[in-house]
């Protein structure tokens, strides 16, 4: 597959939110819809485009001509801003934690949308939201407007915000897969009452997250749909299912995976949407979600991450992947 014969397709907006026929889920009573992030854009990820929209504007207004963004070398937020930058016209700058690989073809998607590549080391990557640090990468790459790695600041919730403003069905449970937490903050706001928000953190040890989608709500300065605070109750995480870590997958994931794209049509990323569908599908079946639940399932998108997984020889060789 050709990255940047995608990459050149355009962003669509409004993603449709779709019935999915899922014959197990609905074995179990659970009506599945999906938002279809997936569907902006082939390959720049769904949630990663709505965190940067507004973050592109705010750069635009400051008359930058710079973008300047942390992230892995396999992230789906270093393709996305080298192609968000791209399309508004800026130049964008990836400083990537670790070493280059001329045919990882994360890197190679970002280089070929001119985005400039600095690598460096895990300690130094640790200290990248300090003052000091920002302070030396302005001094040597001059002005630029600094997006957090994952988009996850204040623009980033507001883009994220605009999900469930967009979906007219209605729904009980609805669920995304989290990083940065700024998409689940984003959704929190838009619940009205009776709705709950759940979070399926790709990260091990993610409990600490809820608060920081607490306060990523705050700091976006956004009302809640309600008008009203989005308690526990409302908004909450299960942190079961990171299939051991970030990026980590095995065999039982894969099968999941390939089995839902057979009874649904629907292709899920290895990252983050694979492991929030599974988490779903376990919760329907041991009862933790009831029968008569109406699931609306945001597909963030991410489907260029399986790339990375065929490049680090991670998937077996008959694997097919949805992409
Ligand atoms: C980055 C990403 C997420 C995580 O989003 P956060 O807003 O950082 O929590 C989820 N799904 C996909 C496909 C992603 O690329």
């Amino acid at each position: 597959m050709d990255l940047i014969e995608r990459i050149k397709g355009g962003i669509t907006e409004h993603s449709p939110t779709q019935v999915v026929v899922d014959p197990v889920l609905e074995q179990l009573g659970i009506k599945l819809l999906m938002k279809r992030d997936d569907l902006i854009h082939p390959i720049v990820s769904g949630n990663k485009w709505r965190k940067l929209r507004y973050n592109l504007t705010a750069a635009l207004r400051a008359d930058h001509h710079t973008l300047l963004t942390f992230g892995g070398a396999f992230s789906n937020h270093i393709v996305a801003t080298a192609f968000a930058a791209k399309g508004s016209g800026l130049d964008s700058i990836g400083i990537i934690r670790g070493e280059d690989d001329a045919e990882n073809p994360t890197l190679k998607a970002a280089r070929e949308l001119g985005m400039e590549l600095v690598f460096i080391s895990r300690e130094e990557y640790r200290q990248k939201d300090e003052e000091s640090f920002i302070q030396a990468l302005r001094q040597r790459h001059g002005r630029f407007h600094l997006v957090p790695e994952g988009g996850a600041n204040a623009d980033g919730v507001r883009g994220c915000a605009e999900i469930l403003r967009e979906v007219d069905q209605d729904f009980d449970i609805v669920c995304c897969a989290c990083g940065t937490g700024t998409t689940l903050a984003g959704i929190g706001l838009g619940l009205q009452r009776g709705q709950k928000a759940l979070g399926f953190p790709a990260l091990k040890g993610a409990e600490p997250l809820v608060d920081e989608v607490k306060r990523l709500m705050d700091v976006s300065g956004l009302r809640t749909a309600t008008g009203r605070e989005v308690g526990p109750d409302q908004l909450s995480l299960n942190c079961e299912f990171h299939f051991g870590g970030y990026a980590k997958i095995d065999r039982e994931l894969l099968r999941f995976i390939e089995g839902f794209k057979e009874r649904t049509g629907v292709g899920l990323d290895p990252v983050y949407s694979g492991k929030m569908m599974y988490g779903i599908c376990a919760m329907a079946a041991d009862g933790r979600i009831a029968r008569g639940t109406t699931v609306l399932g945001i597909h963030t998108g991410g489907m260029q991450g399986w790339l990375g997984m065929r490049h680090r020889g991670l998937l077996p060789p008959d694997f097919n992947t949805p992409v």
